[in-house]
């Protein structure tokens, strides 16, 4: 098969497209023909190394959809050519996080690599119904942003009415947010830093739009915009960048979440910001196996949108990044196999 290899860490131009052989089910595995991948900011830090270097060369990608194309001993419940998405989470399956749906908190919880190529082997339990009514393309957009998205917005028990800011509103995770706090009648604030990008999501039911130049603080805007009682919840993805702001919008009481630093992870935080003010930091990633299956029928409902940036062919995976690193897109950047 084709696929997508990394041998070292580097730039986007590590993305090796090859001919590797075809991996076989083993027990409980089935083996997917996969026709898109979802291309998501965790790809690029495993092409980075953060995640360790590659003693074995890596297949990236954790987002992914096709057709089973063969089954393992024991794998039952799908049959070959049904259509299927993959759930990237891997856990124990035993312990008390796993046995109460919080797989994510597992000790052994990672996220699967391996969706850039023409097929990939999982676990039975890592596939999971495609719903009718959405394509390849749009189906492998969905897991890691939604499934972080819902997860994060349960745990700071998001209520209708409250208002939730969102910085990077543009990006793959942003947009999820913003759908899913829309369909839990939340008002948006979304923050991005481009103008082009406001009409499309006040279309996605974002309130306010608030175009940030990169240095002038943001926190007073959104004091006004909440009477000065400020924002329920902050969704953080850019770390360094905006972290300082996001404990001053937020208001007494309320929540800030950390799910990524795109713009660096070093943050200088007063304590008595913390405790004098009542404030949670909850820490987000990934979210609970059973979201995706719970999620995907709203997509064929209509009730979410997936929104699609730009696709690419498998064998321009490192113009995909570059695409994905230049933070102009609005939406998901997918891969078409
Ligand atoms: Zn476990």
């Amino acid at each position: 098969m084709h696929a997508i290899r990394i041998h070292q860490p580097g730039d986007p131009s590590v993305l090796v497209y090859e001919d590797v052989a075809n991996p076989e089910p083993g027990p409980g595995e089935v083996r997917v023909r996969l026709r898109a991948a979802g291309v998501n900011h965790r790809d690029i830090w495993v092409r980075q190394g953060a995640f360790g270097a590659f003693p074995e060369p890596l297949i990236p990608g954790s987002d992914g959809a096709g057709e089973i194309d063969a089954l393992g001993p024991g794998a039952r419940d799908y049959a070959v050519g049904q259509k299927v998405v993959i759930n990237p989470g891997l856990s124990c399956g035993r312990c008390v996080y796993c046995l109460s749906g919080q797989q994510n908190s597992c000790p052994h919880y990672r996220i699967l690599d391996g969706t850039y190529a023409e097929q990939i082997v999982v676990p039975v339990q890592n596939v999971v119904p495609m719903p009718s009514g959405l394509t390849f393309i749009e189906a492998a957009s969905i897991g890691i942003p939604f499934v972080t998205a819902e997860d994060f917005l349960t745990r700071a028990q998001a209520t209708p009415g409250q208002t939730i800011v969102i910085w990077g509103a543009n990006g793959g995770l942003g947009l999820a947010t913003l759908q899913l706090a829309r369909l839990r009648a939340m008002r948006v604030i979304a923050v991005v830093r481009s103008q082009t990008f406001v009409e499309r999501l006040k279309q996605l039911g974002a309130s306010d739009v608030i175009v940030w130049d990169g240095s002038l603080p943001i926190s007073p805007e959104v004091l006004t915009m909440t009477h000065s009682k400020g924002a329920d919840i902050v969704v953080d993805s850019l770390g360094q960048a905006s972290f300082s702001q996001s404990l001053e919008m937020v208001r007494r009481g309320g929540t800030v979440i950390s799910v990524g630093s795109t713009s660096g992870g070093k943050v200088q935080i007063e304590l008595g910001q913390l405790f004098r003010r009542r404030l949670t930091v909850l820490g987000a990633y990934m979210g609970s196996s059973a979201i995706l299956p719970r999620i995907l029928p709203l997509f064929a409902r209509g009730a979410l949108i997936p929104v699609i940036d730009q696709t690419f062919a498998l064998a321009d995976a490192s113009e995909a990044h570059r695409r994905m690193e230049s933070h102009g897109l609005f939406g998901k950047i997918v891969l078409d196999i």
